[in-house]
């Protein structure tokens, strides 16, 4: 599929407020400033697709973008700030959780992280859901160019080896927005979940 004809479709507060669960929908997700926004903005080759929320706390909104009609991109609320209060972070990774094990036209799902910092608790836990409701996962390892490329190849290695754990279909990628590693691997596994 073409993703730079993406558009934006509509946001919704929560699960309940997303349109109905028909079609084909592959969600991204990520802690805050995993570089998600960026991601989604270098596939669909728009500048601002997907905006970068940095206001913590603030009420985070899942937003779906269409690439064709019944196939979405859902772009998660990012999580992992670290100022926004313990209630409102358990009521958004229990909703996540919720989309994630519920959402029946969800095909896979992109879980973002920093090289630098991979697989945080709550990205094995996105994982986790993911592979227990048996959605393919596709993990990013974004910034990929901070790295210089031995210790990016020890990183990809590492992470590939813990994600042995998980016993799911768990592909690990390196990525970069800025230097467009990775680019061709998210679109060829977009197209393989989308054509499903
Ligand atoms: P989000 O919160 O997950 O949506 O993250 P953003 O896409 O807003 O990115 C967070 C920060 O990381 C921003 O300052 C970006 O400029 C930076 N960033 C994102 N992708 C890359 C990348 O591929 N390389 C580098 N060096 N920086 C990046």
């Amino acid at each position: 599929w073409n993703y730079h004809v993406t558009r934006f479709v509509t946001s919704a507060p929560d699960i309940r407020h997303l349109p109905s669960d028909t079609g084909t929908e592959v969600a991204f997700a990520g802690r805050s400033n995993a570089g998600k926004s960026s991601a989604l903005n270098t596939l669909t080759n728009q500048k601002s697709l997907a905006r970068t929320s940095k206001t913590p706390g603030r009420t985070q909104l899942i937003n779906l973008f269409e690439v064709t009609e019944g196939k979405r991109l859902v772009d998660l609320p990012g999580y992992g700030y670290a100022e926004v209060p313990e209630e409102m972070k358990l009521k958004w990774q229990r909703a996540l959780g919720e989309y994630l094990e519920k959402r029946a036209c969800l095909r896979g799902l992109v879980v973002l992280m920093d090289i630098r910092h991979p697989m945080k608790d709550l990205d094995q836990q996105m994982i986790e859901w993911a592979v227990d409701s048996e959605i393919p996962v596709l993990v990013l390892l974004t910034k990929a160019d901070k790295l210089a490329s031995g210790a990016r190849k020890n990183q990809l290695n590492m992470v590939r080896e813990a994600a042995l754990a998980f016993m799911g279909d768990v592909q690990i990628e390196m990525f970069s927005s800025l230097k467009k590693i990775g680019v061709d691997k998210l679109r060829l596994k977009l197209d393989s979940w989308f054509a499903a």
